[in-house]
């Protein structure tokens, strides 16, 4: 077991589509393993493979962290959004490849995923709240995308002109 390197923003990996993943083997296993020592080392609720460096479309998420304890650490592997509720609710988020910056980001309050189990079983699940705004967060990650670019715009521009005048430093 071993926990992994968390990539940090701007690395190019986190702007990247991640590819399916085809083979349920062994080496899945071990990926999803450490990424589930990875996330609870750095007491995240969710981690994305590009977010350790690995280009597959994998994301694990275990919010029992935040007092959850009814809900089980899940790994999504292939996942999609099949259904997101046109309700709407804004939070705030943070992220492992943002360490120490946070905002308020607007999701959908109720979602329906599909993805396959580690043992390459089809799954779907219905999820509500924290679970589906961090299920959102993670989904958009394999996809390329930061929660970064789910600001308001003009929080946008203000996180870029800070990050160039160097006052985040991840
Ligand atoms: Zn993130």
């Amino acid at each position: 077991m071993s926990v992994l390197k968390v990539v940090k923003y701007p690395s190019d990996i986190l702007k990247q589509k991640l590819l399916p993943v085809e083979n349920f083997n062994s080496d899945l296993k071990y990926i999803v393993r450490d990424m589930f020592e990875t996330m609870y080392a750095h007491n995240g609720i969710g981690l994305a493979a590009n977010q350790v460096g690995i280009n597959k479309r994998i994301v694990v998420v275990d919010i029992s962290l935040k007092g959850e304890k009814k809900v089980l650490p899940i790994a999504l592997i292939n996942p999609e959004i099949t259904y997101q509720s046109k309700k709407k609710q804004i939070a705030e988020e943070g992220c492992l490849s943002f360490p120490g910056f946070f905002d308020k980001i607007s999701r959908s309050v109720s979602i329906e995923v599909e993805y396959y189990d580690i043992n390459g079983k089809k799954q779907k699940i219905l999820a509500e709240g924290l679970l589906a705004r961090v299920l959102q967060h993670e989904i958009d990650h394999i996809n390329g995308i930061t929660f970064i670019e789910r600001m308001k715009i003009n929080k946008q521009i203000k996180f870029y002109l800070m990050f160039w005048l160097g006052k985040y430093k991840f």
